[in-house]
């Protein structure tokens, strides 16, 4: 069965033919590796490893291309340029490449704890700066970009001329022009709509490097179609990446790929959507950001615990990528519910007695599960096919429905394949995880029963034991919470 999805260049499911198959060429942007990761990053990551583990699980040989923004780069929509990385290094009184190491770490660590694949490449655009070098110089020679006073822009009323520079976000000129206009650099620009390639460098700019207009450093959208056509050609299959990307960084990056090579450079543009934190967008003025240590070790009040990094996986693909995702208190504890329930599942097949004939149908729910992958990566009917199938292990287990030894052998691969290979799930951290939560609540229920007692010698004796462990324990209305330091 083919795999289909949706593309937000057509706006429909297509079906999915690789350019030159078996091989498949995938490119996801990355983070920019100044801050740490927080919550928002674990949707688009966790989203495009189970495209990249289903294509691979389908038999596609995969390049995974997912770059790191390292150097400083400025965001058209904001109200001013300015260099990202380079403001937090002077603030935290840190090299550029130590801050850029540091929170590098922080994000390849949540990314394993996720149980993200590492891509095949990652590269970085410090790494890559005579590609985007070159690649400028092409885009000026071929009349589309402009110098002015050591900085470089890509003339986009140039290229609309002869080429739909807003058909995959949907805007037009008119829209990005009103929507731009106290922007850095906007003297200089021929039209406001137009965005930099390579930006002069103040003097108290820290990242520069030499090129043909005087030192400087490269925009942020040069970055990803300089290194995407070094490592996936000209033309490739799938561009991943969050909605908010949509305009201008993936438009930007069609209008420059297209001006160098006279191709659209990508077949399939996939963009997760965003994420909403009890009810309202996650954001630095909305004062919820969420980190990923937070999310795993506690200690982040809009959280009554910690969750495990296969709890928030799971929670995240309860949801098809396409719908937005609200991240609760609740919502997480029925997620870590759930997913117990598919792990008891999945112990109790081993313990099923096999019986001549199965009165359970495997093979259909197997069916359904592909059925679901291929259908636009529906990975929310594939947990609710799981469910199912816990249900029936459940009422074999208890007698009221039977199964034969090879449907049980069936079930089993059912869960490894889609459960632990496609959606990513991993086992042993889980049971470890698990069995902590279980020994907290049995020594926060101890310790309660001293207090009911009035034995508060026992009771401060846990509390202090605790906290010599890093582990707070809060006294709330709604009973004990615990965290992680
Ligand atoms: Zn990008």
């Amino acid at each position: 069965m083919p795999l289909k999805v949706y593309n937000s260049l057509s706006r429909q499911k297509e079906t999915f033919v690789p350019i030159n198959p078996p091989y498949v060429g995938m490119y996801v942007c990355g983070p920019t590796v100044s801050g740490e990761s927080h919550l928002g990053h674990a949707r688009p990551y966790v989203t495009f490893d189970v495209l990249y583990r289903f294509l691979m699980h389908k038999g596609y040989k995969v390049r995974y291309v997912r770059n790191l923004t390292d150097a400083g780069h400025f965001e058209e929509e904001g109200r001013e340029a300015e260099d990202k990385i380079s403001k937090k290094a002077v603030l935290e009184k840190l090299e550029p490449m130590e801050l850029v190491q540091k929170y590098t770490n922080l994000y390849h660590w949540a990314m394993a704890k996720l149980g993200n694949l590492p891509p095949s490449i990652e590269p970085t655009a410090t790494g890559h700066i005579v590609e985007q070098i070159d690649m400028i110089q092409e885009i000026i020679k071929k009349g589309l970009a402009y110098e002015v006073n050591g900085s470089v822009y890509f003339d986009v009323t140039g290229y609309a001329k002869n080429n739909d520079y807003g058909k995959l976000s949907g805007r037009i000129i008119e829209d990005m022009i009103a929507g731009s206009r106290e922007l850095d650099g906007q003297e200089e620009k021929r039209n406001p709509a137009d965005f930099a390639l390579w930006k002069k460098a103040p003097a108290e700019h820290i990242m520069r490097w030499n090129s043909p207009w005087g030192e400087g450093f490269p925009g942020w959208h040069i970055e990803c179609s300089a290194m995407a056509t070094k490592y996936l050609g000209t033309q490739f299959d799938i561009h991943g990446g969050g909605m908010d990307l949509l305009f201008p960084h993936h438009e930007s990056e069609i209008a420059q790929s297209k001006t160098v090579s006279g191709v659209s450079p990508v077949k399939y543009w996939m963009h997760n959507n965003m994420i909403t934190i009890n009810g309202r967008k996650m954001g630095k003025s909305y004062n919820n950001t969420i980190t990923l240590r937070e999310m795993f070790y506690g200690g982040n009040e809009q959280l009554t615990k910690a969750y495990s990094p296969m709890t928030v996986r799971f929670f995240i693909l309860q949801t098809h990528y396409r719908s937005t995702l609200d991240f609760s208190n609740d919502a997480l504890l029925a997620a870590e519910k759930g997913l117990q329930r598919l792990m008891n599942a999945y112990d109790t097949i081993s313990k099923l007695q096999p019986s001549p004939a199965s009165s359970v149908d495997v093979s259909q729910i197997e069916a359904a599960c592909f059925a679901a992958m291929n259908d636009d990566l529906n990975t929310a009917i594939v947990v609710a096919q799981l469910f199912d199938a816990a249900r029936l292990i459940n009422s074999v287990h208890v007698g009221t429905e039977t199964i034969s030894g090879s449907d049980i052998i069936r079930m089993k691969k059912l869960f490894d394949d889609f459960l632990f290979t496609v959606l990513g799930i991993k086992i042993d951290k889980l049971d470890h995880s698990d069995a902590f939560e279980g020994l907290m609540d049995l020594i926060i229920e101890i310790r309660s029963r001293a207090k009911a007692n009035k034995d508060f010698q026992t009771s401060d004796q846990i509390r202090d034991a605790l906290t010599q462990l890093g582990i707070a324990i809060k006294d709330t209305k709604d009973g004990v919470a615990w965290s992680k330091a």
